[in-house]
């Protein structure tokens, strides 16, 4: 796409998760490929086995403070990608862990079971209903109100592959996120959102990210599948928020 160029990456994952790369192996990839930015954003607390727990936060951080040392060119963040839990938009970080981080990303996970058993037998079940059976309406409105329910009670920065394993009203998402100031990300990772649903976000005013989702460092600042959905609807170039070397206004940070 030639008047866009990706200038940062806010979603990779390392070995404090289920990344294959350490922090210095995604910073060594951002700063061959030139970015500004790169977030360090392991699944948290309630991911299976996986999760990053509290009291790894300052290993973590200190482990970013000193490669970031080694690429003073590049501006690394200590972030999380937070599990979404149910219908009233649970996090599985608390305002406390938020305030340790430098970015916070949230996004659904089939695997991360709610707190809530009633969340289970409506969100989950539909999830995995989904693989079989068109998602309904009331279904699609109830996946919806779990993401809008995050994005308003939560200082969520970016909300992770919407619509990945759950249907979900796409324009009604754009606006919560634009009201909110949350950016919505298009992963490259997930192939979402896809072509069906990209213009409901596109009719609201929300702003996007290109993310990785890099699990192996090499793939770190790949953006293929996002740049080809932006080039392909056109999405302009100031609704991308981390292309052309600008940075991000998060909300997490923003402490009125
Ligand atoms: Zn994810
Ligand atoms: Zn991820």
């Amino acid at each position: 796409m030639g008047n866009i160029k990706i200038t940062a990456d806010y979603h990779s994952h390392t070995t404090y998760s289920h990344g294959k790369g350490s922090v210095a192996d995604n910073a060594r990839v951002a700063s061959q490929k030139g970015l500004d930015y790169l977030a360090i954003t392991d699944h948290a607390v309630r991911h299976p086995f996986i999760g990053v727990k509290r009291k790894e936060f300052p290993t973590i951080r200190a482990d970013i403070d000193v490669v970031q040392k080694s690429f003073p060119e590049l501006k690394l963040l200590f972030g999380l990608e937070a599990n979404i839990l149910g219908q009233a938009g649970d996090l599985d970080v608390s305002e406390e862990d938020i305030e340790k981080l430098d970015i916070l990303l949230a996004g659904y996970h089939l695997t991360s079971f709610p707190y809530k058993v009633k969340d289970f037998f409506t969100i989950t079940c539909s999830a995995l209903k989904r693989y079989v059976f068109k998602s309904t309406k009331a279904e699609i409105a109830r996946n919806t109100k779990m993401y809008v329910n995050a994005i308003k009670n939560n200082k969520i920065d970016i909300v992770t592959h919407p619509g990945f394993r759950l249907d979900i009203d796409y324009f009604e998402l754009g606006k919560v996120c634009a009201d909110y100031g949350t950016y919505v990300e298009l992963s490259s990772r997930h192939r979402t959102p896809d072509e069906r649903n990209i213009e409901g976000l596109l009719k609201s005013d929300c702003l996007f990210v290109l993310n990785s989702d890099a699990h192996k460092s090499e793939n770190v600042g790949e953006c293929g599948f996002a740049l080809e959905l932006a080039e392909k609807f056109a999405i302009p170039e100031d609704r991308i928020a981390n292309a052309n070397h600008k940075s991000l206004i998060l909300r997490s940070k923003d402490r009125t």
